[in-house]
């Protein structure tokens, strides 16, 4: 039998699609025209519905007329992930069923676990824009509908992990014809290439999703043991990012690979063309803003934190949220045409420094710096444990290499350290990622 709830996100979803694949190449003020009347509609949905604003815009002496453009979303204090996981109801429309609306959780690379609410409008919505990044992978593996996908990601069959039960709501919610439904294969992250290859093999995908890292190890791998390995047509990855040699082993096969920017709390947030230089960023949904400290807006160009308003979700609003990423806008327009504005991410981002209970302070950037030229080490994460005690775990992939490595690395650490803390190195065969799949090169005190 047909339902009516089916029927309805299916023609949403439809309808929300018409036009996606050419919406970046857009002219500027329309996109800007989407953008503002969206903020418009979400300010004043939330001054209704939303304990949080209703309180603060009144607060500030204002109502939902002061709100006419994305400039006026500076208006509102900063949020961070610590008032999401502090008091995560006031930011929930009192208006929206939450029975209807999908529950997403996340450590992120704050490491600061919280759950966002996202109603089906929102979720439907996100996968029509998905459209924008989607027709340059299907572009790549020429074919739009009915082709098949494999998703390494952190405990696929686990109830907590977003991306399978993103696409398993969108299949339950709305039908998808045959033909058109993409096929998927998931894989766990935390499963070694070698066991998962023969598997991946089998399946033969035209596009492989998964963390930059993932593919890092993927693709160390396969060039190292020569083992079989069936290329994709095309790879796109998110989360953390691929190391430069990831990135040559991928354009010497002759696969094109592709990152998007996400987040629970804002989708897709931006993706990378086929120029490979920064995220064209869907400002229409999600308009950005890079600030200093004090939350004041940088010039373009300056490096900042990055300040996300999420236009989309309406079950929990959260406008002008502190993503703890660091970017810089890229002031150039992009060859490829695309009229979104580029954003460049700053990797590793949000680093702090470490204070140790003498009062001296390291920065965990000196300690990346006893790794430039060292080929013996593949991967490192450094985890401040307890108030004076660090641990740097190691991947050092070949055992002969780890007695001189382990000689050289605790040396260094006793230089940049001194009396102020104890330090240990440990060899692992993997750095373990975050419930986000990000892998963090710092763990900072309290977060492990
Ligand atoms: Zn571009």
């Amino acid at each position: 039998m047909i339902s009516l709830d089916r029927l309805y996100w299916t023609l949403f979803l439809a309808a929300n699609m018409v036009g996606q694949s050419r919406y970046a190449f857009r002219p500027t003020r329309r996109i800007a025209a989407d953008r503002d009347r969206a903020v418009r509609r979400i300010v004043l949905h939330a001054f209704r519905h939303v304990p949080y604003y209703r309180d603060t815009i009144r607060a500030l002496g204002l109502g939902p007329d002061d709100f006419r453009s994305a400039d006026d979303l500076s208006k509102p204090p900063l949020l961070d992930p610590s008032s999401l996981q502090k008091t995560p109801q006031i930011f929930c429309a009192t208006n929206i069923d939450a029975r209807r609306c999908m529950l997403l959780k996340t450590s992120g690379s704050s490491g600061v676990g919280r759950t966002v609410r996202v109603d089906a409008a929102a979720l439907f919505r996100n996968a029509a824009h998905g459209e924008r990044e989607r027709s340059l992978m299907t572009e790549a593996i020429r074919k739009r509908h009915g082709y098949r996908e494999a998703v390494i990601v952190l405990r696929p069959d686990v109830a907590e992990s977003s991306t399978p039960r993103v696409q398993r709501f969108l299949r339950d919610n709305a039908y998808f014809p045959k033909g058109i439904e993409v096929d998927r294969l998931y894989i766990d992250a935390t499963e070694s290439p070698e066991t998962y290859l023969p598997r991946l093999n089998g399946f033969a995908p035209d596009i492989l999703q998964a963390y930059g890292s993932s593919l890092d190890e993927l693709m160390d791998h396969v060039t190292a043991t020569a083992a079989d390995f069936h290329r994709p047509r095309v790879m796109y990855f998110h989360s953390d990012a691929v190391a430069p040699r990831t990135r040559e082993t991928l354009a010497a096969l002759g696969i094109p690979v592709f990152s998007t920017y996400e987040a629970c709390e804002a989708l897709k947030i931006g993706f990378e063309c086929e120029v490979h230089h920064g995220y064209h960023v869907n400002i229409d949904t999600y308009p950005l803003r890079i600030v200093d400290r004090d939350g004041r807006t940088v010039p373009a160009g300056e490096t900042g934190h990055v300040v996300v308003s999420n236009l989309s979700n309406w079950a929990m609003v959260l406008l002008t949220y502190d993503l703890g990423d660091r970017a810089k806008w890229i002031r150039e327009p992009c060859p490829c045409g695309r009229t979104l504005p580029r954003l460049d991410l700053v990797e590793g981002s949000a680093i702090d420094s470490i204070r140790l209970p003498t009062g001296k302070t390291v920065n965990p950037s000196a300690i990346y710096q006893m790794f430039v030229g060292d080929d013996a080490i593949r991967e490192h994460q450094l985890v401040h444990v307890s108030p004076s005690r660090i641990r740097l775990l190691l991947v050092v992939p070949r055992p002969a290499d780890r007695g001189p490595c382990s000689a050289r690395v605790q040396q260094a650490l006793r230089t940049l350290f001194a009396d102020a803390a104890t330090t240990e190195v440990l060899f692992v065969d993997r750095i373990p990622l975050t419930d986000g799949g990000k892998k963090r090169n710092f763990v900072p005190l309290g977060t492990t």
